[in-house]
């Protein structure tokens, strides 16, 4: 199908889904595969709709830095920090006040996604964030998704490749 078709798809079969549960298995899944172990600073993402809540992490991961996107033109990322109350963002998030963080001094991004493809290629909204602000970046990607939206969809060269996915 095409990005287009798998987007609403996608979307609509989110519906369907009981996402506490989800949230807490994919949180599992994170912290038992070790995976954020080696980072210091990591980039994650403040949930709006059904997009599963990792945010626990934080707390689970105290001694971490997480960052969080804010979204001008094009989105960058910011520290998040208990002491840093959130304040409205577009798109129904929310997003910490503060300096913007060097893209590559965040070792690891852990990504919304809409859909993924079956080759590991993020569909997200439409907007393209991710595609162009984690174009070229050497860092580890890891793709979060319902297991409902892993399809085989045509997708374009410039679009976000995930290293590894979790899914639930
Ligand atoms: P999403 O990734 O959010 O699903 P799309 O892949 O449809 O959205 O991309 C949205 C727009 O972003 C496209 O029109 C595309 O031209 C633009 N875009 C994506 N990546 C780049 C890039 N690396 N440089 C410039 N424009 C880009
Ligand atoms: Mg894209």
């Amino acid at each position: 199908m095409n990005k287009s078709e798998a987007r609403s798809y996608a979307l609509q079969k989110r519906k369907e889904v009981f996402i506490k549960q989800i949230e807490e298995d994919v949180i599992e899944k994170i912290i038992a595969s070790k995976i954020l172990e080696p980072f210091q600073h990591i980039g994650i993402y403040y949930p709006i709709g059904k997009e599963m809540n990792l945010l626990p992490l934080t707390i689970y991961y105290k001694d971490k830095e997480f960052y969080l996107p804010i979204t001008k033109e094009e989105i960058s990322f910011v520290k998040y920090s208990k002491d840093n109350p959130l304040v409205d963002g577009p798109f129904h998030t929310k997003e910490p006040k503060g300096i913007i963080k060097n893209r590559d001094e965040i070792e690891c991004f852990i990504i919304p996604c809409v859909a993924i493809s079956l080759k590991n290629q993020r569909l997200g909204y439409g907007k393209g964030y991710y595609d162009r602000y984690l174009s070229q970046y050497k860092g580890l990607k890891i793709g979060i998704v319902y297991s409902n939206a892993i399809l085989d969809i045509d997708m374009d060269s410039y679009d976000l490749v995930l290293d590894i996915v979790y899914s639930g």
